[in-house]
């Protein structure tokens, strides 16, 4: 045990208890498992040509095709995923879809103090304009726009909840969400919703597909050509496309373009999802709300419920895999699990008797600004934004237009904000 103990070392259950709980737990998504027929997408088998071609099939890459087609309809589209449709960051997260571009007003301010009232501006638009295309294009992703609790477990963590516009006691956050170690807390209402995560990635597919968009999976693009006299080029292991403009969302995988080789670092986020919880305890933990739950911990964690009212319990340990590298193998690791466990435990001991029935991990796309930086190259054919940090949901539909602006040539407000134009320093670790 560490000289000052954290609130949940503090309160943690017996180590037998938490052994129970995760007996019975799997390795796999639950999101991605629960998220219904999965359309398969044929892969590029000959030469084609498009307007626009987009690599990675996350939420950065089909808004990005989505937004494309409904700014330009007669244009042709392509959207090529070295894999499946958001089986990466964006069919494995929290879920929680929220307003800040900026990962967060501190963070906002510090970096651009200056226009940190239009970033912030511009977020809130984002997340209001999210939920009117969850509604117009009929988006079945489980939408709540619940808000967020975030709550102080640690006697020091009280002042920083003193500028918290919705401010509660700890009597008040128990009877939204009980814990014991809850000392106060703070509602942001209307600055997040939760999402189906896996759900929203196959809705924006499925809507790419019917404005037009020729999806291929099972595509790993690994060279983009642009010679100066004669056509872009995109290139499969097997085909090609000829393309005029390209947008890469490719995130913390390896980047395409050499510039972007130092700027993303994989750190690897843990998950744990409980069996469905019974009536009696939901009424045991509250939870009518049905908030995204935070703690302010450093090393936070991050709490929701599901449609079926699960719980998914995730954060706390941040991984960064020796070598750099997205690959599977650094998904399991026990120890990770077993504290996730454990902390739950000591949040909830009312829920004891709760297992989990899911596990696993998923690669955070870190950079050294903790949000999204942005870019042009290659003469201005390729557009590419990367690094949201953990904090993709939302952001990544505000960066699809950025993109498409950038690629436009056309200054727009968007174009124009330092956020934008300022590229953050390297990351130094990636192999
Ligand atoms: C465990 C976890 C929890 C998170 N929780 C939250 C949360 O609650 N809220 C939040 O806002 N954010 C959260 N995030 C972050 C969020 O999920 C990401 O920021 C977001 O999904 C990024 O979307 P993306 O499209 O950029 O990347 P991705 O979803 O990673 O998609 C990139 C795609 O590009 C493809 N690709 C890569 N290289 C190539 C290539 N050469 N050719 C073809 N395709 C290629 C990949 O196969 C992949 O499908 C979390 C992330 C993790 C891992």
């Amino acid at each position: 045990m560490k000289a000052h103990p954290t609130a949940y070392e503090r309160n943690a259950p017996d180590p037998a208890l938490v052994e129970r709980s995760l007996q019975d737990s799997r390795p796999a998504v639950f999101w991605l498992e629960d998220a219904g027929a999965v359309p398969a997408y044929a892969p590029l088998t000959a030469p084609t040509r498009a307007d626009l071609t987009v690599v990675g099939g996350g939420y950065l890459g089909l808004w990005a095709a989505v937004q494309a087609k409904r700014r330009n309809p007669g244009q042709r589209v392509v959207l090529l995923e070295a894999q499946s449709l958001g089986w990466a960051a964006s069919g494995r997260n929290g879920g929680f879809c929220e307003a800040s571009i900026t990962h967060g007003e501190e963070n906002g301010r510090a970096r651009w103090p200056d226009e940190y009232d239009d970033l912030d501006r511009l977020g809130r638009e984002n997340l209001d304009g999210f939920e009117r295309d969850v509604k117009d294009l009929a988006l079945d992703c489980q939408w709540e726009r619940t808000g967020t609790l975030a709550v102080a477990v640690e006697e020091h963590q009280l002042e920083w909840l003193a500028d918290a516009p919705h401010q509660l006691t700890a009597a008040e956050v128990r009877a939204e969400i009980d814990s014991p170690l809850f000392l106060a807390g703070a509602l942001s209402p209307d600055d997040c919703a939760l999402v189906h995560p896996a759900r929203l990635a196959l809705e924006l597919g499925r809507v790419a597909v019917d404005l037009g968009v020729e999806i291929h999976e099972a595509s790993r693009v690994t060279a983009v050509r642009t010679p100066r006299r004669g056509a872009t080029t995109v290139h499969t292991d097997r085909s090609v496309v000829t393309t005029d403009r390209v947008v890469l969302a490719t995130n913390v995988f390896r980047p395409l373009l050499r510039r972007n080789r130092f700027m993303t670092v994989p750190v690897y986020d843990y998950v744990l999802m409980t069996e469905p919880l019974s009536a009696e305890q939901m009424s045991a933990i509250g939870w009518r709300g049905r908030q995204g739950l935070t703690d302010l911990a450093n090393q936070f964690h991050y709490s929701r419920l599901t449609a079926d009212n699960r719980i998914l319990y995730g954060g706390y340990d941040a991984v960064y895999p020796p070598g750099g590298r997205v690959e599977q193998r650094h998904e399991e690791r026990p120890q990770s699990h077993a504290t996730l466990a454990s902390h739950f435990l000591a949040t909830f001991p009312q829920l004891a008797d709760l297992r989990f029935t899911h596990r696993w991990a998923g690669a955070i796309d870190t950079c050294t600004r903790f949000t999204a930086f942005y870019g042009l190259a290659r003469r201005g054919r390729i557009a590419y934004a990367a690094g949201f940090t953990g904090l993709g949901v939302g952001a990544t539909r505000f960066a699809a237009d950025v993109l498409l602006d950038l690629l436009s040539g056309e200054s727009t407000p968007r174009t124009e904000l330092q956020l934008v134009r300022q590229r953050p320093l390297p990351s130094s670790g990636r192999a």
